[in-house]
């Protein structure tokens, strides 16, 4: 689904989502740079879900065979799951921020949170999170071209250690992704686990707070094209008053 020039929605649950592809899956992005395309998360790649999101990268008119890279914005099993078999496929260059690369590497059940998780019944008891070997462990800043336009990672822990926002400069506009880290209106998404810490999180989206763009394109939920730094200024407004803002769901 095209969003812009720069930007497609190419995956996404029907519950959380846009029900591009599988049922669990975070949105999945995918960034046009001309000569190259990049992915922003790829959801848990369960049952048909990687070849649904090819076939709406073909749908939107883009050469699925241009994909060089993957953006990870943080390990959960929603959003990288599928990372090693997006891999595989289609020979991507993985990309995740150095404080998130171990966990996906050794897809570690504690660390990923996919344990809890299924305990909490989020996710089908028999799903098998792969080990994703990590080619590109991003630091803060740092700044990947993509063909014409290119992607800046910035570290934004709180959510979970390792999460990362990416801020793409695009042809005309600018974009933040932002994964688990904020939502629409502000909302952010604590969760009982252990890596999940308020005061890191409260850093993250000062941070986030002082970022231009124009469009607001988290990991789940709606999405804004325009005016989108004030989702994340919502969010930061209430932590300087000492309170989490609203939760997510
Ligand atoms: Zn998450």
């Amino acid at each position: 689904m095209r969003l812009t020039e720069d930007v497609y929605l190419v995956g996404g649950s029907p519950s959380v989502g846009f029900g591009l592809s599988g049922e669990i899956d975070s949105h999945v992005y995918c960034i046009d740079g001309g000569s190259e395309l990049a992915l922003v998360d790829c959801g848990m790649a369960a049952g048909t879900s990687l070849e649904e999101i090819l076939a709406n990268i073909r749908d939107d008119g883009l050469d699925p065979g241009k994909l060089g890279s993957l953006f990870i914005t943080h390990y959960h099993t929603d959003h990288a799951g599928g990372a090693a078999a997006f891999r595989r496929r289609l020979g991507l260059k993985v990309g995740i921020s150095h404080e998130g690369a171990e966990a996906l590497r050794t897809a570690d059940e504690y660390w990923t949170g996919l344990g809890l998780a299924k305990r909490a019944g989020f996710y089908p008891q028999d799903y098998v999170y792969e080990p994703c070997p990590v080619d590109r462990e991003l630091h803060d800043g740092d700044t990947i071209p993509i063909g014409e336009v290119a992607l800046t990672m910035y570290e934004t822990p709180g959510h979970c250690n390792g999460h990362g926002c990416y801020l793409l400069q695009g042809r005309r506009k600018r974009y933040l992704f932002t994964g688990d880290c904020v939502f629409f209106g502000g909302e952010i998404l604590l969760q009982n686990i252990p890596d999940c810490n308020i005061q890191r999180y409260a850093a993250s989206v000062a941070k986030l707070a002082e970022l231009e763009y124009d469009a607001f394109l988290p990991g789940h939920m709606a999405l804004s094209l325009r005016d989108g730094t004030r989702h994340v200024r919502a969010a930061h407004a209430a932590f300087e008053k000492l309170l989490p803002p609203k939760q997510l769901l």
